[in-house]
């Protein structure tokens, strides 16, 4: 007998084995390794088009509850390039950066805070030359001797223009936020918006990652779904814990189980240079408690440094107390890649149904890459293939639908059950009698019999009582 264990945070993560998610993505067209025929490149994904659908999809529902349900949230979609001094004022030039340790004899690179028995330590021990040699710290790959610990910058660079040279050099943004920083006095000034308010963005960001990996979990090339809320300085700490249990919640809603979310605050010591507070949304993935979404104060720290740099006046003034000032800042950042394979890791479930195994994506039907699946029983008889075709393109123009007709019902079932899709319509022979169709649940298993006709109605209440 195993005794319960008192941790609290010990809770078991929905799949055990990362690879299981690894290899249902692949086989089924969820994610695939970027330019695989070439053998690959290490730390980005394409996204198949399963994948595609399930990030559409994220992305969406974190639009919804970020913009298009807040009277007080604007939307954004500025240029991955910027100009370079964005980057030196925001910080990240000078600190955008990892400790990292390579190995004499493989040479391979890892991020201190990344090698087993490190995790826990601070930045100034991350940084202390005589760490390695004080915790006996070896390569985790082949066990040799580690280099002093060294500040490597994450940022990635290109040159824009025809010539390749020094003053050409720009960064592939590392983050989305600095994009709303830089357009703060635009979107105010067109939206007319008092504070507090927000201006929300998704879009790519890319890091030069020391040690990617855990699938898509840590990408070179990745998206963000960020938030900046412009608040009254001395409203900023209530804003910030307004925010928590919000961001929260959004997981919840789509079906995260909320046992395997929690909060952790940094420690003072490990703050990021902007932040005067910081909460991390975590998920209890496979491979441990790990960040899905930070949570900021920054205060002036952004418009008040791109104030100066820039020579603008980034000010708001006050109409009701009449006075000038800096807005402070408070970011909710996730990761819209994080965010989708946390909804298909948590969905997952293996069961056993009349003595065989049942793969179920248990995904919330918003979430879903296909809302319905159209499946004729028969693929014989033209008369029932032409009616399911002619049932998915009505169906398609409000949903995403699919028909299939490569196998036997049964498997059609199962294959559809595996990638998350919540209702199947069957057609079959009394359907040309009758009229009628059958729609199936993927997680109750039962069936309905209802009339064509009725079909998109139900899927349509179906879906809008799934609808947080
Ligand atoms: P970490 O500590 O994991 O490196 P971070 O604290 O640097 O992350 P933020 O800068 O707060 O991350 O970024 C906001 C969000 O963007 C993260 O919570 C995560 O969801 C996503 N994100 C950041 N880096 C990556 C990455 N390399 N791959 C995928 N998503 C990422």
């Amino acid at each position: 007998m195993t005794t319960p264990s008192l941790d609290p945070d010990d809770v078991a993560p929905a799949v055990a084995d990362l690879d299981t998610i690894v290899s249902l993505s692949k086989r089924r067209g969820f994610v695939f390794p970027s330019s695989e025929i070439y053998g690959g490149i290490n730390a980005v994904w394409d996204y198949g088009p399963l994948g595609v659908e399930l990030k559409n999809n994220v992305k969406r529902a974190w639009w919804k509850a970020m913009v298009q349900e807040r009277d007080d949230i604007v939307g954004l979609d500025a240029g991955i390039l910027m100009h370079p001094q964005v980057w030196v004022t925001s910080g990240h030039v000078a600190e955008f950066s990892d400790p990292m340790v390579e190995c004499q004899t493989d040479h391979k690179r890892f991020r201190v805070d990344e090698l087993p028995g490190a995790e826990d330590l601070g930045p100034s021990e991350l940084l202390d030359p005589g760490i390695i040699e004080r915790l006996g710290l070896r390569c985790p790959a082949d066990g040799g001797p580690l280099s002093p610990p060294r500040q490597f910058n994450l940022m990635l660079k290109t040159h824009l223009g025809p010539v390749e040279e020094a003053a050409a050099v720009v960064y592939l943004r590392p983050e989305t936020a600095q994009g709303i920083y830089v357009n703060f006095k635009n979107v105010q000034a067109t939206s007319r918006k008092k504070l507090p308010f927000g201006i929300a963005q998704v879009g790519k960001a890319f890091r030069n990652e020391i040690s990617p990996g855990n699938f898509v979990f840590r990408m070179r090339e990745f998206e963000q779904m960020e938030m900046q809320y412009f608040v009254r300085p001395d409203l900023a700490s209530a804003a910030f814990d307004d925010w928590l249990p919000r961001r929260r919640a959004w997981y919840e809603r789509y079906g995260v189980t909320p046992s395997r979310l929690r909060f952790r605050e940094h420690r003072p010591d490990e703050l990021a240079h902007y932040a005067k507070k910081a909460v991390d949304v975590e998920y209890r993935f496979p491979f441990g408690w790990k960040e899905l979404e930070g949570i900021h104060n920054r205060g002036d720290f952004d418009l008040g440094n791109h104030a100066r740099a820039s020579g603008e006046n980034l000010q708001y003034f006050d109409p009701a107390t009449e006075e000038h000032f800096i807005p402070w800042i408070v970011e909710t950042a996730a990761g819209a890649d994080r965010a989708a394979f946390t909804f298909l890791i948590d969905a997952y479930r293996e069961e056993e149904v009349r003595g065989e195994k049942r793969v179920v994506l248990g995904l919330h039907p918003v979430i879903a890459p296909y809302t319905v699946a159209v499946l004729p029983l028969l693929k014989k008889r033209p008369e029932i293939v032409s009616l399911a075709h002619r049932l998915r393109d009505d169906l398609a123009r409000h949903v995403m639908a699919v028909y299939d007709d490569t196998a036997a019902i049964g498997k059609l079932y199962r294959r559809q059950d595996e990638i998350g899709t919540p209702w199947c319509v069957t057609v079959d022979v009394e359907s040309l009698e009758d009229g009628a169709v059958t729609i199936r649940d993927r997680d109750a298993m039962t069936q309905e019999r209802i009339p064509v006709e009725g079909v998109l109605r139900a899927i349509l209440d179906r879906l809008d009582a799934a609808r947080p």
